[in-house]
C-alpha cells in the first residue's frame, strides 16, 4: 500500500487523512499532543477560550458542507448561529457591514455619513489597483475607507497598506454595487450582507474541538512529533523525515516559509525567497464583559490595541458574558490589560495568549517569494496544503476544499 506521510495535524492535515482513508497507509506528525494546530480551544470552565481567535464554521462549497454535516460531525451536533456583528466608529457602534449602516451613522453625524454617500457614489473604480489602500478608496469611497476599511486593515495586518499588495481580498469582503447601496439608505428593499459567513455553525456540544476531535477519529497520528529534517533517497524516490520515516507522497501543512530550512539541499535562492516571506502572530485575551447580544465588534479606532472582540459567550449554550480580545502582534498580558481598561465593556482579565503563526502578510515580496518556492517544491513533487502550507489567507472550509483537490492530484 502507499505510504503517505502528511506533517501536521491541524484542520488541513487531519482532512487530508480522512479524505485519503483506507486505500493509503497513511500517518499524520503533528509537533503538539493535541490536534487541531490554530483552530484548537483550551477549556476554561466550560468556556471555549480560542486560543487564536474565534472560529465559526460555514461555507459556500457544498462539497465542503457535504463532509463536514455528513461524514465528520453530524448536521444535528451543530447550531446555527445568526452573525450580529457591531462596528465601533467614534465611540457608537454601528451594524457590520458599515456600508450599510449609513443611515444609523447618520443618527450620531450627519456630515460623515453625507460624506461617505458622496464619496461611494463618486469612487471610480478603473480596476487598477496600485496597493491595498488604493483597492479601498476606489471600492468603497475615500470617507468609508479612511474612516474605517484603512484603520481596521492597517491594524489586522500590522502593516502598511500602501505596501501590501490587494490579491488576497477579492473573495474575502462583500463589496455592495451601488443598487445595494441605494437601497439600504432609502430602504426600499434591505440589502444584506451576501458573505457566507452571514450565518455560521458552532457545535452545539459548545466546543470547537468536538469538530476537531471528530476529524481526527480513527488517525494515525504521531503525537509530540517535531519534523526537523526532510529528505529524499534518490534511488527509491521516498522522503526521509528526521532521518528515520520514510514516505511514498508527503505532504505538507507546515508554514511554507520553513520548508526550504527544513528540506535538505535547498538551492539558496529558494531559501532567500522564504527568509522573505512575512507573518503576523496573534496576542489573545479572554475577558468576563458587561452582557451584550453581538458574535463580533470591530474596532477600526486607533487608540485601541484590539481591532476585534469575539463574543463567545454567545456562541454557547446556555449564553455566557465572556469575549475574547485579539491583538495583531506581541503583547503582554500587561498591555493587554492596560488596553481593555479603556473599555468599560471589559470587566476581568481571564487568560492570556500569543500565538505563533496567524497571518501570512501580503506584502511586495509575497508574490515573487511564494511563486519562485511553489516552482521548487513542484519540480521535486513535494506537496504543501492549507492556511500556512500554502501562504494563504484560507478559512478552514478553504483547507478542506484544498485538501479534496490535492487527493484528486494524488489518487
Ligand atoms: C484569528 C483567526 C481567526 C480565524 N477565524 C476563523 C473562522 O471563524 N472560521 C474559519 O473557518 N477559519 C478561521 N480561521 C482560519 C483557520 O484557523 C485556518 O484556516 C485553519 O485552522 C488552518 O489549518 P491548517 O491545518 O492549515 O494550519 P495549522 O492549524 O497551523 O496546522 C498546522 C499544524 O502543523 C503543526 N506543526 C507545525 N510545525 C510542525 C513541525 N515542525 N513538526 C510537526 N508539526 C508541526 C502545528 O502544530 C499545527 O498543528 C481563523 C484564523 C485566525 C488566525
Amino acid at each position: 500500500m502507499i505510504k503517505v506521510g502528511i506533517l501536521g495535524a491541524g484542520i488541513s492535515g487531519l482532512s487530508m487523512a480522512r479524505l485519503l482513508g483506507e486505500g493509503f497507509e497513511t500517518e499524520v506528525l503533528e509537533k503538539n499532543a493535541l490536534p487541531g494546530g490554530i483552530a484548537r480551544t483550551k477549556d476554561i470552565g466550560g468556556i471555549p477560550y480560542h486560543l487564536v481567535g474565534g472560529h465559526c464554521f460555514n461555507s459556500k462549497y457544498p462539497e465542503v458542507m457535504d463532509f463536514v454535516f455528513n461524514k465528520i460531525l453530524p448536521a444535528c451536533e451543530w447550531k446555527k448561529v445568526e452573525r450580529k456583528s457591531a462596528i465601533r466608529l467614534h465611540g457608537y457602534e454601528v451594524n457590520y457591514p458599515i456600508e450599510f449602516s449609513i443611515k444609523q451613522i447618520y443618527g450620531y453625524d450627519k456630515e460623515l455619513a453625507l460624506k461617505m454617500v458622496a464619496d461611494f457614489l463618486n469612487s471610480q473604480d478603473d480596476t487598477d489597483y496600485a496597493n491595498l489602500e488604493d483597492w479601498f478608496v476606489k471600492k468603497f469611497g475615500k470617507t468609508l475607507a479612511e474612516e474605517y476599511f484603512i484603520p481596521y486593515n492597517t491594524k489586522i495586518w500590522n502593516n502598511d497598506l500602501t505596501k501590501m499588495s490587494h490579491l488576497w481580498v477579492e473573495d474575502k469582503l462583500p463589496v455592495p454595487n451601488r443598487y445595494d447601496f441605494f437601497d439600504n439608505l432609502t430602504q426600499i428593499a434591505a440589502a444584506r450582507d451576501k458573505m457566507p459567513h452571514t450565518k455560521f455553525y458552532y457545535p452545539a456540544s459548545n466546543n470547537q474541538n468536538t469538530f476537531i476531535d471528530a476529524l481526527a477519529q480513527g488517525l494515525n497520528i504521531r503525537y509530540n512529533y517535531s519534523v526537523t529534517e526532510i529528505d529524499s533517497d534518490k534511488k527509491t524516490g521516498q522522503w526521509i523525515v528526521n532521518n528515520e520515516l520514510t514516505y511514498d507522497i508527503l505532504i505538507s501543512t507546515l508554514p511554507l516559509k520553513e520548508i526550504p530550512i527544513l528540506l535538505k539541499n535547498t538551492p539558496d535562492s529558494v531559501k532567500t525567497a522564504g527568509e522573505k516571506l512575512k507573518y503576523n502572530k496573534i496576542s489573545n485575551v479572554l475577558w468576563k464583559n458587561r452582557p451584550c447580544d453581538k458574535t463580533w465588534t470591530y474596532i477600526p479606532e486607533k487608540d485601541r490595541l484590539f481591532h476585534r472582540y469575539i463574543h463567545i459567550g454567545n456562541y454557547i449554550n446556555p449564553q455566557q458574558d465572556y469575549s475574547i480580545s485579539e491583538a495583531v502582534g506581541v503583547h503582554t498580558f500587561e498591555d493587554m490589560m492596560r488596553s481593555g481598561a479603556k473599555d468599560p465593556f471589559l470587566t476581568e482579565a481571564i487568560d492570556h495568549h500569543i500565538s505563533d503563526y496567524a497571518y501570512v502578510v501580503f506584502d511586495e515580496n509575497y508574490q515573487e517569494s511564494t511563486r519562485i518556492i511553489k516552482e521548487y517544491l513542484n519540480d521535486i513533487r513535494f506537496h504543501t496544503l492549507g492556511r500556512f502550507g500554502e501562504w494563504q489567507y484560507y478559512n478552514m472550509d478553504v483547507c478542506i476544499k484544498r485538501a479534496m483537490e490535492l487527493k484528486n492530484v494524488i489518487v
